[in-house]
């Protein structure tokens, strides 16, 4: 029997119209550097996202799922491609502006855009890229920035604001399929070359209705969360979109990602929430440390896309704002876990959960399996690799213009699950530790050590800013942790075998401890600031580093 329910698609155009009506009134304010931020209400970006859509049909000739670009920071405007391209049946396809610039231009041949909108300060990346872009027939600029650079190139140069001048404020919207592209985001290449990941207009409506459920983020119009996860690193987890359905207020960042204007927008602008990767927090510590500022306002912070340390999460405690971990990837749009403890907990009792990256949502079914394939059970001891499905989870990487979707046997499964490449444990209750990445795990002598704690075990000592590990050839096991530490300013000396001894008593066992230890300036982050151990691991190999043997 066929159900008596209307078939309504699902779309991003339906996400813009509800937000631009029923919460015209909610805002979003853009960090500028001058006294005043910019502020316009989700009226106003309703208008414009219409009069864009208008102007890249028209002026532009986007037609069809052609892919339209962006080069932007998180801003006003950059909300306003993101309603507008899916809404009109275009892809957007939001580029990762700190890739290097031969990555850059890999991605945008392959997805095959053909207009890119950038703001001003970012042309200085774009202009040298151009020569090696032939699709690209249209240049977008927006905001500001030295426009010189751009005189004599071959794409046509449009300014944002003109172009969407006087176009008109209605669009004849067309009915999408709701299993239409609507987004493309590649990933950050951490291993292998990026690969572009298609989100639908019916994952992004129903992932943005899990953003918005209080076993995630669960946030209202009363709140206005500072959005410092890029828009270019999984659509900034999905925000743009969820506040447009509950009209939650957003404060962009713009450039200003550096901890001190992230301090003085905290003070002054007082978001409820916010969302980043750890490498955000650890810096935002160390200013308020140094110069404190009142964060008590944000009360709730999301955190994820890499292992947050236990002692990042005690210390924010401290200062009024709980974190709260978050696990996802590319692949899942991307919200996997979040880690709210059960109800009924004390502070003491919920302390264990808090620690692990998260509850699955009833949208994300999960699956462990071990080295020979088999299922694993949910024992809360049992690692093995996280695999996951789900209506926002991805069942293919993009093939390129001409060619098929892809499903390469090491990130799919024959049954169609994603394999995470993460390796972790399950607790009977559906909270899942992750212990490290494939690639990362340390195999000694045949048994695992996990990289991601032995860093929160040293992350916790008060001279060590930051730690990270990494496994290296060993004659006699295999391989064996190396660790990096970058100290504390006015930190002592190092003692190598003092932190030996910490790692020792804060509960790792005697087998697992480093006997490799280096101290460097800071750790090699990645274009979305996660610990690049790719990069560690090659200078070790090149004996560029200058390692202690103990
Ligand atoms: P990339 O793979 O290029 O780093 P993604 O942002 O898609 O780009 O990274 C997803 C990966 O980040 C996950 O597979 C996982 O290894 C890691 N990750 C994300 N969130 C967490 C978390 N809370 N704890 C540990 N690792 C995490």
């Amino acid at each position: 029997m066929l159900s008596t329910m209307q078939d309504v698609p699902l779309t991003v155009t339906r996400i813009l119209h509800h937000g631009m009506t029923i919460h015209g009134k909610s805002q979003v304010t853009t960090w500028t550097g001058e006294p005043e931020p910019h502020r316009v209400t989700f009226a106003e970006i309703g208008a414009r996202a219409t009069r864009l859509a208008n102007a890249l049909r028209d002026e532009l000739g986007v037609d069809g799922d052609q892919r339209v670009a962006t080069l932007m920071w998180n801003n006003s405007a950059h909300v306003e491609a993101y309603l507008a391209i899916p809404s009109m049946g275009a892809v957007l396809h939001t580029l990762n502006l700190r890739l290097p610039p031969e990555q850059l231009a890999w991605i945008v041949n392959h997805a095959d855009d053909k207009v890119v909108i950038v703001n001003g300060s970012l042309l200085p990346l774009l202009v040298p890229l151009l020569p090696h872009l032939p699709s690209i027939e249209h240049i977008v600029v927006c905001g500001p920035g030295d426009r010189s650079g751009l005189a004599g190139v071959a794409p046509r140069v449009h300014e944002y604001e003109e172009l969407i001048a006087d176009r008109p404020t209605t669009y004849d919207w067309p009915e999408l399929d709701e299993r239409q592209a609507a987004a493309m985001c590649y990933t950050s290449g951490t291993t292998g070359d990026p690969k572009g990941v298609v989100y639908s207009h019916r994952s992004i409506y129903l992932h943005s209705m899990q953003v918005n459920m209080t076993e995630s983020m669960g946030l209202t119009d009363k709140d206005t969360t500072l959005v410092v996860v890029p828009q270019f690193h999984v659509n900034a987890w999905g925000l743009p979109h969820a506040t447009f359905m509950s009209g939650v207020n957003m404060l962009m960042p713009d450039r200003f990602l550096q901890p001190a204007p992230l301090a003085d927008m905290i003070e002054r602008e007082r978001p409820t929430h916010a969302a980043a990767v750890p490498t955000i927090w650890q810096g935002l510590l160390a200013e308020v440390t140094a110069n404190p500022r009142d964060l008590t306002s944000m009360a709730n912070v999301t955190i994820g896309g890499a292992a947050c340390p236990p002692s990042l999460m005690e210390a924010y405690d401290k200062l009024g704002v709980r974190l709260c971990h978050a696990w996802g990837m590319t692949e899942t749009s991307p919200l996997g876990t979040m880690a709210h403890p059960p109800a009924g907990l004390s502070d003491e009792e919920q302390w264990p959960y808090r620690v692990t990256q998260g509850r699955f949502p009833a949208g994300v079914e999960a699956r462990l399996v071990g080295p020979g394939g088999e299922r694993l059970p949910w024992d809360g001891e049992s690692a093995g690799e996280l695999e996951v499905r789900g209506p926002w989870i991805a069942a293919a990487y993009y093939g390129g213009a001409d060619g098929e979707h892809l499903r390469p046997e090491d990130k799919f499964s024959e049954d169609g699950w994603l394999k995470t490449g993460d390796v972790g444990v399950i607790s009977t209750d559906g909270f899942l530790t992750l212990t490290d990445r494939a690639k990362d795990v340390i195999k000694s002598g045949g048994e695992w050590i996990s990289s991601v704690e032995l860093e929160n075990a040293l992350m916790a000592h008060p001279d060590v800013a930051e730690a990270a590990v990494v496994a290296v050839p060993d004659e006699k096991w295999g391989e064996r942790p190396l660790a990096t530490v970058v100290l504390k300013e006015g930190a002592a000396e190092t003692d190598y075998e003092a932190l030996k001894s910490f790692l020792a008593e804060s509960g790792i066992a005697k087998w697992q401890l480093p006997e490799r230890w280096s101290v460097i300036d800071a750790v090699p982050k990645t274009s979305v600031g996660k610990f690049d151990k790719k990069v560690i691991r090659k200078q070790y190999a090149e004996g560029e580093l200058d390692v202690t043997q103990l």
